[in-house]
């Protein structure tokens, strides 16, 4: 029988029915394992872990999580059995210390601590000194012959308790705190001397009675009881539930409740307490990182009001027990193979370890260490894969705001685009790009963008809007140019050249042009002023690591990206191919937006040839700068997508300007602005139904496209194009468009004599094309999924709308996530599988491919390499995290 099913049997009465509860450690022995974090949360099994490898440790138990669990499923009561259980703890821990618990001779005093199978900021506070009361804390000055210490640790424990347990604020005890300072007429609480303490705990004691109407709690099996109905009952505190939400944490798991021993930093100068890494948490640094506080409990290290000492001064201070603990942590990562984040106390020069855990890093500090170990021969390259989370990525790719500064938030928006930003404020594109020919840095702010800003967000540092989505105009556009945007910060009033926001305080601050603001796009912080930022560098260790992840992924990795300099970048990031070329951007500049206009305000089809004929020779010159930046790989050119209308002036300052520029009359111009209009765009006169209505447009940028593709291979170079249609729904939207492009091919092919290979595919981004997909496999060489589309139109949520209302819906819980930042797989991840799986039924080997926003995405990622797509694409800032999610998704299906 294994050691747990025979603790599970042991019990009297019942045997065959017991359960157990309570798992104890101490002694050098321990109940449980690392293993069984879920069983005895992340922090009690590993002090069961580090009592096993006979590493100091307090002596305590650990309350099971199936505990807190029947709490719940017993309306918030103990599940029969439990008290008994800890009461026979209890007793075994006292013969560990050889003290006894609400003693008045030699009383034992305990931590109480939450500890969840994954660790929870914004659970419950750890108590300290529980078991302190008017009688044992007679028995705490006599054991430790310092009354001061032992009055210091009871005023304490009560306000924590209070806090904690009883849940009253803080301040109230504060307020009591500096009332007898300033009587006293001393300024640090270490000048309060025995009596004062003492005189504290009186006036605590009155406190409590008068806020609760009961007495401070005297008995200590009492105070125990209702600090574990606390932690219970933090598992669902509002705090926790919400980081539940945004971290994608079941809530069914529970916590567990750590009561360990006391042993105390805070003795005199022979003790003391510290906090320390066993590498570089910032660098990944192989060395011992970490610092200290003499006299002092661990509450004084992280409430920062003493300055802590470094680690590496303790030597001189207590060599013994610093050679101890040098000896410890090495041990401990050995163990554990991972960097670990350690807390110990020395009480009375004896050293004891309170917490070992895996350490939070930096992400330059998580691909050191991984490739270290792996060189140190402690973990090998797969397991090093899964060390690093893609996501964290990012903070290598773009500058971000020093990690060393203090920053406070004046708003709060979309992480629309990572990395960081500093600039002047700006309202509008033309002082953006007028901003950078002076050399100034700018954060373009508008209430949303349209096309017509993409000249100005390329000029601006960052960008700021109002509304959109993370896949509005502002992110797509600022994500593919890598460049950092916060989208649908609802809490900014634009007005015509300024802003103005309510501050966390409620004050009304108003941001004027040419104010200094700083963006982090990671997190949608908006900071007033200018932030520091630090530079992104990318090492010989970024490079070996990807390459171990490029092994072993299957998916392919491709980008999208609308100019040569993107696509440039995104080879140097390992993109494959370009999954996207969204052609629309190139119809933006000084020459050719006229033309374009000039296409659209065409009478008829010989009016729209002649407007195109201008345009033609531009874009065969883009698609030749972008053939020859991927040298040799795929490229997939999509045609045409948006609404007409978006290429026109808005307010009435530009319309005549336009209208002069055309030689028109500015009526004529605003009868065609309200004729193009549109209630719904986005499901409106857009993708291939521009190409119904005017073939001519496709037939031009097919015809640019083969010219291009023509004039390269009779350089010799390989240029493999795929043209996608976009939006089709239906199979005849594809054979209409799909007949023009193979004629334009096959006439161009023939004059230039040239062959070439070249797929024509469509996108499935309608939901209809996902129930025909078998039906448009018979005449697509290739399908892309378009995502962004894809789920706005199976939720029926306007990409462009979705910030006024879809972040309620994360924070409420009805969503988990942002469905337009992670594929929502159970709706329209079942529209992309039914595609894969009909598409292919007809085509067995039909090539498959995302390249909406999600193609980015982590999780999404690993759902495409699950249905078996051929390849991601992504902006090309994201290549990398895609390369690595890949990776781990291929490692996570091997598991
Ligand atoms: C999509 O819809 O997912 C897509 C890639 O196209 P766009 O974002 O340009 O509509
Ligand atoms: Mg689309």
């Amino acid at each position: 029988m294994s050691v747990m099913a025979e603790d599970r049997t042991r019990k009297e009465g019942n045997p065959a029915l017991a359960k157990k509860y309570v798992y104890f450690f101490g002694d050098g022995k321990a109940e449980g394992t690392k293993d069984q974090r879920s069983l005895l949360g992340g922090k009690g099994a590993n002090l069961a872990e580090m009592t096993n490898l006979g590493v100091p440790v307090p002596p305590g138990f650990t309350i099971s999580t199936v505990a807190c669990k029947e709490f719940y499923a017993l309306g918030t009561k103990w599940p029969h059995g439990l008290l008994e259980e800890i009461q026979e703890n209890m007793k075994k821990l006292e013969g560990a210390t050889e003290k006894k618990f609400g003693s008045r001779q030699n009383p034992l005093l305990v931590s109480v601590r939450s500890g969840a199978a994954v660790s929870l900021p914004g659970m419950m506070d750890t108590i300290l000194n529980l078991g302190l009361s008017d009688e044992t804390v007679k028995g705490l000055i006599e054991k430790s012959g310092n009354e001061r210490f032992a009055y210091d640790a009871y005023r304490r424990f009560i306000q924590m308790f209070s806090n904690v347990v009883l849940e009253l604020e803080h301040h109230g005890f504060e307020h009591i705190l500096q009332a007898k300072k300033k009587k006293l007429k001393v300024t640090q609480d270490t000048e309060l001397n025995a009596a004062a303490l003492k005189d504290l705990v009186t006036e605590y004691k009155a406190h409590v009675k008068k806020s609760t109407k009961k007495d401070f709690p005297q008995n200590p099996a009492e105070q125990l009881k209702l600090a574990c109905n606390a932690v219970f009952r933090s598992w669902n505190n509002d705090r926790a539930i919400t980081y539940r939400n945004l971290s994608k944490i079941p809530h069914d798991l529970g916590t567990a409740v750590n009561v360990q021993s006391m042993v105390f930093g805070n003795m005199g100068n022979t003790s003391g307490t510290g906090v320390a890494f066993t590498r570089d948490p910032g660098t990944g640094e192989h060395r011992f990182f970490g610092e200290f506080l003499m006299n002092a409990q661990g509450e004084d290290v992280v409430a920062g009001i003493r300055t802590p000492n470094p680690i590496k001064e303790l030597k001189d201070k207590m060599p013994k027990a610093y050679a101890q603990l040098e000896e410890i942590y090495q041990k401990l990562e050995k163990h554990f193979r991972d960097m670990q984040d350690i807390e110990f106390t020395i009480e009375d020069h004896r050293l004891y370890m309170l917490q070992t855990r895996s350490g939070k890093r930096s992400a330059a500090a998580a691909v050191k260490i991984a490739c270290d170990m792996v060189r140190e021969g402690m973990i090998n390259r797969d397991e090093a894969l899964l060390r690093v989370s893609p996501d964290q990525l990012d903070q290598l790719l773009h500058p971000m705001i020093d990690p060393k500064v203090k920053i406070k938030a004046l708003a709060k928006g979309l992480p629309a685009s990572p990395g960081a930003a500093v600039g002047q404020v700006v309202f509008s594109a033309e002082d953006a790009m007028e901003g950078a020919k002076k050399g100034k840095k700018t954060i373009l702010v508008r209430q949303e963008t349209s096309p017509e800003d993409v000249g100005g967000m390329a000029a601006a540092e960052g960008i700021l809007t109002a509304t959109g989505g993370m896949t509005s105009h502002a992110a797509v556009v600022a994500r593919g140019m890598g460049k950092c945007c916060i989208a649908g910060c609802g809490s900014i009033h634009i007005e015509d050249d300024a802003f103005t926001v309510k501050d966390s305080s409620g004050k009304t601050v108003k941001v004027k042009q040419g104010d200094f603001l700083t963006l982090n796009g990671s997190t949608g912080d908006v900071i007033l002023g200018q932030a520091k930022l630090v530079d992104a560098e990318l090492g010989d260790d970024f490079r070996q690591f990807m390459g171990w992840a490029d092994d072993v992924r299957r998916l392919k990795v491709r980008t999208n990206a609308d100019t040569p300099e993107d696509a440039r970048i995104a080879r140097d990031f390992g993109a494959e191919g370009i999954g996207l070329c969204r052609t629309e951007h190139m119809f933006f500049g000084e020459n050719r937006l006229k033309a374009v206009r000039e296409m659209i305000l065409a009478q008829n089809e010989k009016e729209r040839e002649k407007a195109l004929a201008k345009l033609a020779p531009l874009q065969k010159g883009d698609f030749k700068g972008i053939f020859k930046a991927m040298a040799g790989l795929p490229v997939t050119i999509r045609l045409l997508d948006p609404p007409l209308h978006e290429f026109l002036p808005k307010s009435g300052k530009e319309m005549k300007k336009v209208a002069k520029d055309l030689k028109i009359p500015v009526k004529d111009l605003e009868k065609k602005v309200v004729q193009l209009h549109e209630v719904n765009p986005m499901l409106g006169h857009r993708g291939c139904r521009l190409a119904v209505t005017y073939p001519e447009i496709y037939r031009m940028q097919a015809r640019a496209i083969f010219e291009a593709a023509c004039e390269l291979a009779k350089e010799g170079l390989r240029v493999v194009p795929e043209i996608m249609i976009p939006l089709v729904g239906m199979i005849g939207e594809l054979t209409f468009t799909k007949q023009d492009i193979l004629k334009v091919a096959e006439e161009v092919m023939a004059k230039r004599k040239v062959k070439i290979d070249y797929l024509v595919g469509t996108m499935i981004e309608i939901p209809r094309a996902a129930l025909i997909a078998d039906d448009i496999a018979k005449e697509a060489d290739f399908f892309s999924f378009g995502t962004n589309d894809l789920t706005q139109m199976a939720f029926g949520f306007s990409r462009d709308d979705v910030g006024k209302f879809l972040p309620f819906y994360v924070e409420r819980g009805l969503l988990k996530v942002d469905p337009f930042v992670s594929i929502d797989q159970v709706g329209v991840g079942k529209l992309i599988e039914m595609s894969v799986s009909k598409g292919r039924g007809v085509k067995p080997q039909l090539k498959i491919g995302i390249c909406g926003e999600h193609g980015g995405d982590p999780s999404s990622v690993e759902f495409c390499h699950r249905v078996k797509l051929d390849y991601v694409s992504c902006s090309p800032f994201r290549v990398p995290i895609a390369r690595l999610a890949a990776a781990q998704a291929v490692l996570k299906e091997r598991k």
